[in-house]
Order: C-alpha cells, then structure tokens, then sequence
C-alpha cells in the first residue's frame, strides 16, 4: 500500500509563514522566532501526512522563499555582489539574494514553468567556486526522524538546476550552463553521502524540465549526471520526478533509461498521453510513481476513475511497483478547505486543497490494495454525480452561444488606421497623447471603505459617495495634470480578476485559498466552477460617474477573459475533457468570459464611454510549455480578445494593457488582437521592446511603451523620460505613440504619483513643441 507527495505548501493553513517572514524582515521578531513558526509548520505537515498514511512523505520541500534558491544555496554559488565569505549561508545572504538589500538589488526572478509560482534564477558563470554550503536538505531530514517520521528528501536535480539558470554577467552569449555539471555534481555527492549517513533509503530528484522541449545534447545530460551519481546513490531508491506535461517518447526514452535510478514519477493529469508511453513500454523491477491526484486545482479528484487508471498500470508495472501520487508538488493549491466558512456546503463538497489532496491519494493507495475505504468512495462518487448534474454548474444558453463561436473570426470590419483616423475625429487629441494603466494609489482609508461596506458595517449610500469622492479627487487630480485621456482610478476594485469574478456567474471566491506567487507573497485565485455569464452591467455605474465630472475622455476599465481565467482556478469537467485535454477546456471557459465582457463593453459604448481599456495582463503566461502547442493557444486567447470587442463602433477606441516586456516572440499574435492602442511594460527594457520595432515588424495601431517604471519609488526627471520617449521616436511613427506609465499605479503613494506623471506629461509637451 503505497502513496506519495511531491511537495507540500509552506505558507501555512493560514499563511503563517508570511506573516513571520515579514515580522523578521521588518525586524520585529528574531531569526529564532522566524525558525520556530517554519519548524511548527514542518512538523505540522509531516505529522499529518504520517496520519494520513502516506507512506513516502517529502522533507526539504519546505523553504523559507524558494527551493531553486535552497539548491543555489546547497551549492554555495552566491553571486559575488553578495558579499558572502564561505561557510553556512544564513539569512542575511539567503535573503539578500531573494530580495536585494540596501546596497544590492536582490537576483532576478522568473515564472516556475507555466504555474503562478516564481523561483529565484540562479546566475552562474565559468567562475563560480561551487562548495557544500547549505545542509538544509540533510537537516530537515533528521529533523523529521526526531520526530519519528521517515522522509524522502527532496533535492531540486542537478541537470534541471542548470537548465534553469542563467549565464552570468558577461559571458551570456558564450556560456554552457550544461558545462558545469562535472561541477556541481561532487556537492550533489556530499550531500547523498550525508542523507545516507543519516538514515535515508529514499531519495528524490525533481527534474522537471524533462517535460520541456530538450535537444539531444540537453537530454544526455540526464544520462550523463545520474551516470556520474550511480555509484554515490546505490544503497538508496531513486526517484526521478518529472511533472507539468508529458513527456515527449525521447525523453522518456532517456528517464527510464537512467543508470542509478529505480523510480520515476509522472504527472498524469497534466501528462495526458503519459500513460500510452508507460503502456509502450516500462522497465521491469522499477516503480512508477502515478501522479493522479492533480496539484494545480483545488478540484475533488474522481476517485473511480483514478482507481480504473492505477488497476491499468498496476497490471503493467506489477502490483508492488505502482506508488499513487500526486501530479506534482502540492505547492500550487490551495492549503486546506477546513478554513473555509464561506463557501456553502455543495460546492465545498466538490473541493479538495493540499490537506484533502494527501487523503484522497491515501485513500487511492489502500482501495488499490484491497482496503477500500467504501464510504470515502461512495462520498467522493456523490460530489462528483453533483457536481456533473447541479443546476449552478450548467447554462445551456451560455453554452450554446459560446460554441456558435467556434470556427468564426470575428473581426471588427474596418481596419486599423482608418479606426484611428475616425476616433481622432472624435477625441480630438494632441499628438503624442497621455493617460494612465488605470488604478490610482489605494490609500489605507480606501481599503477600510470597501472592507467595512463588504462587510455590512457601512451603508450602500455612505459607501457609493466615499467611492465617488474619491473618483472626483483623481479626476480633478488627473486635470490638473492636463492628462489627456483619463481614468477613474479602480476605487472600488480590490483587485482585478476578482471583482469581475465576484459579479459574474459561475465563480467562487475562497477566504483563505492562498497560493505563493513569490517569497511570502500569495494570491488567492478565484474559483471557476460553472458556466460564466453576466447577470448585469458591473463597471458601467462608476464608468458613466466617472465621464460625467469631466470633459476629457474616461476611458472604461476592464479586465480581460484571458486574464480573468488565467489568474483563477479552472474548471476540468466540460465534456470535451473526454479527452482529458485542459487547454480545449480552457478556451471554451474563455469564450463564455469573453461573450460577458463583450456585453460589458457594449454597456459602455452605449453610455458614451468613448475609449475603453481591456486589460489582458496575463495572456502571456498562459503559453503553454510546449512550442507545438503554443499556436492553438495564442489563436484562441488572441480569438477571445476580439470577440469583446468586435461589435463596437469605429469610433470607439479599444485599449489594452499588458503586463511584460518580452514579447518579441509573441508579437504577431499582439498584432493580431488588433486593439487601436496597446499600452506595455517597458521601463525596464527598452532594449528588447523596442528591437523587435527595428527588425521591421510594422505596427500601425496606437502603442504606448511605459516611460517609466512604478514599480519602484523613484520619480523620474522630465529629461529622462523625455529621452526614452526620444528613443521610441526613433523606430515608431509620431502619430501612433502614446505617453503613460508602465502599469497601474495602485501600489505607489501620492507623493510619488503627483510629481512623476507631472514630469511625464511636462515630456510629452516639451516634445510636441519638437516635432
Ligand atoms: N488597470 C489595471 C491597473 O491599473 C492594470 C493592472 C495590471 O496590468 N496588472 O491597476
Ligand atoms: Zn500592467
């Protein structure tokens, strides 16, 4: 009877890592206090798994910010800027290099594949002097053995560590990461050795980026790096755990023929054809680590149907090879559903969070052994048979409209210029036009105004005036600035997915469905249960408040059907999932988002609101991991972003923001959005946004690359941003260049605000009398 966890969460059932995190941070609590509260949260999961009756239970999958960090760590390779002098990296250097300290800005951070999470990038270079420097790893694995638990120890694996570096300053052209291997590889020795010592019989690789689209030379890597660990590793069981996708027939070629190796773990929600691989061929004697309870989703899992694909492979593999897993770190949902007093009883009965997750794929363990657990079954088979047949679930009408849309373009008729040209006509604005992303600061007395009204402390009256007073404060604000083309500042929005989600149909919002984004911060994603409409208009009341205290255009602020569904949890129970396929699953949610929005629109354009923005911050994370299935998805997110705005007037001019700079790759589909104007990120790259300009891609709608960076609090001068405006000049036409931040500015302070777009519209003016 056999189970298993990837990984664990480490924020805590309710955060309470990141509120001990930042209690040090600001220097209000010890390093002790600090290691207490993440040593509770350690014991605390580990006695609960070992309750549970999980039978290989994860250590080291706990971190104080980030595990790549931990290995960079493990392995000694601060960079130099640092200042770190040998010996055990503490936390002074440990969360120097995560955050930046006053001297020094922290490492960069990206995206850890395509989850929400984000690892710290490990900088390396032909020069870094590799040494044991962390034992974290063999620590928390004797930890847990004092506590009478045995643990798999979890090691970020050598080759996916190197694969997910970067070269360092200097040599980013000509470096092999791959190189150093022969490196890194005696401290990987040192720290099997010590494991070893200390009792392990288990020991756990996470080599992820075997999902990736790897060339030969990368995939001999693996055979190469386990080959050099054989001798080191015997006398333990390996685990290669592999998660996020299939893997392509080479790479699983490669993982199972791994010297050294006697497990491999597979993501089999995510992984959809996994199974025929295994089915293909598996190697006798070795144990395949099932992950079928998914780790992405807070979803129940269908435990009759898990069970029929573990009896399938059990029959292939042998009876005491297969270990019921999940489908990847549990990391990435949610903590437990025993916090939630809000949701009702139904659609609770269809969750499950990382807590719940541990039992189901115990439960999946022992029906697998003869032990069913009839009435956890018989529940679970119940949740499932509602789920499928609730009323709350199922509009056919939304439905039947968004599969009409399939198969159409659905374009507006006249092209872009010739828009622009009918809109100036009718907005009448200077040449090198301003305006701002959308959000204005959000002061603590805001956030009390909306959190007393939401709950019932003030009345509707009391909380719509506070609101209005504090548009009438940006608006005027925003005159005074002479900004061309105004906001109203999101007043009454908390945050952007979440107050479409909390008025459109078919979502769900937890109260403490926390998730780590990054560090000790975590977001909390609404949940997409059912079909999506819109019962009534949701922004068109402040929108129309906002037009009538001025003059200038207000533009209508709206988040899009890409970003709404890429920032909540989705659903996996449309029937296209027949096939198991979540990226189909996906798009037909997003079309049922883009008909609502798309009647949000229509709600504007009718009560004059002439411009409207429709943000579409994160439709480039949802790339999927793959380069083969990037088409589909861009051609579907690209589809859904036209289709909100396809049946609007010439005149009424179509924003969008997005949230990056690096689009170099994806700036065809951008174009083909066919927004009038585009505002992005760009403050921090000039560079790269703008070669994609000066290789000849032709950009005819209006476009406004951010002049400065706010997410910082520096105010720029009127001479800075009026020479990177200078530079976009230089490969954009005049005409279609537009003057504004980077992003919203909710997180910055007045003080800030004033004075900085001050200087940018004085830029603007100062280069209108130069052209
Ligand atoms: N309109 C939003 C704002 O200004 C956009 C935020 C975003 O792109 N992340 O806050
Ligand atoms: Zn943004």
């Amino acid at each position: 009877m056999a189970s298993h966890i990837v990984g664990y969460p480490r924020m805590g059932p309710k955060r309470e890592l990141k509120f001990a995190l930042e209690s040090f941070w600001d220097k209000k609590s010890s390093a002790e206090d600090l290691q207490k509260v993440a040593a509770d949260l350690r014991s605390a999961i580990w006695k609960q798994m070992a309750d549970a009756g999980i039978k290989y239970i994860p250590s080291n999958t706990f971190s104080y910010y980030d595990q790549v960090l931990d290995a960079t760590s493990m392995l000694g390779a601060v960079p130099p800027r640092y200042g770190w002098n040998g010996g055990e990296i503490r936390f002074d250097t440990y969360f120097s290099m995560a955050r930046g300290n006053a001297s020094v800005p922290a490492m960069e951070m990206t995206k850890w594949f395509d989850t929400n999470y984000h690892f710290i990038v490990p900088e390396l270079g032909p020069d870094v002097n590799f040494s044991y420097a962390s034992h974290k790893a063999v620590d928390e694995y004797k930890e847990a053995k004092s506590l009478g638990v045995d643990t798999v120890p979890v090691l970020v694996g050598p080759v996916s560590y190197l694969l997910l570096s970067k070269p360092a300053k200097g040599v980013e052209k000509t470096f092999s990461l791959l190189s150093l291997l022969p490196k890194i590889l005696p401290i990987y020795k040192e720290v099997i050795s010590e494991l070893k010592a200390a009792g392990a019989s288990w020991i756990q690789f996470d080599e992820p980026t075997l999902v990736l689209d790897l060339d030969f030379h990368q995939l001999q890597a693996f055979t190469a790096a386990y080959a050099d660990l054989e001798s080191d590793l015997s006398g333990l069981n390996v685990l290669i755990e592999t998660y996020f996708a299939d893997l392509t027939t080479e790479a699983y070629k490669t993982l199972v023929g791994l010297k050294g190796v006697t497990a491999y773990g597979l993501d089999l929600v995510r992984g959809t054809q996994t199974i025929d691989l295994v089915k293909a061929g598996f190697p006798e004697g070795k144990y395949l680590f099932a992950g079928v309870v998914d780790g992405r989703n807070i979803w129940a899992n269908d435990l009759a149907s898990s069970l029929s694909t573990l009896q399938q492979l059990e029959a292939i593999v042998g009876k005491d090879k297969l270990v019921v897993s999940t489908s990847c770190s549990l990391l990435h949902t949610a903590v437990d559903l025993v916090n939630e007093t809000k949701l009702d009883d139904e659609i609770k009965s269809w969750l499950a969070f990382a807590a719940q997750k541990v039992v189901e794929v115990n439960a999946l363990a022992k029906a697998l052994a003869g032990l069913k657990d009839e009435a956890f079954f018989a529940a679970n088979a119940a949740a499932q048979a509602s789920r499928k047949s609730s009323p709350r679930v199922t509009n056919e009408a939304v439905q039947k409209a968004a599969a009409a849309l399939k198969g159409s373009d659905h374009r507006r008729a006249t092209n872009v210029s010739a828009r622009l040209d009918a809109q100036q006509k009718k907005l009448n604005l200077p040449v090198l036009p301003t305006t701002t992303i959308g959000s204005f600061p959000q002061t603590l007395e805001l956030r009390r105004v909306r959190r007393e009204f939401k709950a019932n402390k003030i009345s509707e009256d009391n909380y719509i005036k506070a609101i209005k007073e504090e548009i009438k404060k940006v608006v005027d604000l925003q005159e005074e600035l002479d900004i061309d083309v105004l906001v109203h500042g999101e007043p009454e929005r908390n945050d952007m997915v979440e107050y479409f989600g909390e008025q459109l149909s078919g979502f769900a919002f937890t109260v403490n469905g926390w998730v780590q984004s990054y560090g000790s911060r975590c977001v909390k994603p609404p949940i997409i249960y059912g079909d999506v409409s819109r019962p009534k208009p949701m922004t068109v009341f402040w929108s129309s408040t906002a037009q009538s205290m001025t003059q200038r255009p207000m533009k209508g602020m709206l988040t899009g059907p890409v970003t709404i569904l890429n920032w909540s949890f989705v659903r996996n129970d449309q029937p296209s999932l027949i096939f198991y396929d979540c990226n189909i699953s996906r798009f037909e949610t997003c079309y049922q988002i883009a008909l609502a929005i798309k009647d949000e629109v229509e709600d504007l354009e009718k009560a004059s609101i002439n411009v409207i923005q429709i943000d579409e911050a994160a439709l480039r994370e949802g790339l999927p991991l793959r380069k083969s299935e990037h088409a589909f998805y861009l051609k579907w997110a690209v589809h859904s972003f036209r289709i909100t705005n396809c049946g609007v007037q010439d005149t009424t001019q179509i924003h969008t923001h997005m949230c990056y700079s690096n689009f170099n790759d994806i700036i065809h589909s951008i174009i083909d959005m066919d927004a009038d104007v585009i505002t992005i990120e760009n403050s921090r790259s000039d560079e790269k946004l703008l070669s994609v300009f000066r290789e000849g891609v032709k950009y005819g709608a209006g476009i406004g690359p951010g002049v400065y960076d706010i997410h910082s609090p520096r105010i720029p001068s009127t001479e800075e941003i009026a020479d990177r405006i200078n530079k976009m000049l230089a490969v954009l036409e005049t005409n279609i260049l537009w003057v504004n931040p980077d992003c919203g500015l909710k997180t910055r302070k007045y003080a800030e605000v004033k004075p900085a777009l001050n200087n940018m519209v004085a830029a603007a003016k100062l280069l209108r009398t130069q052209l």
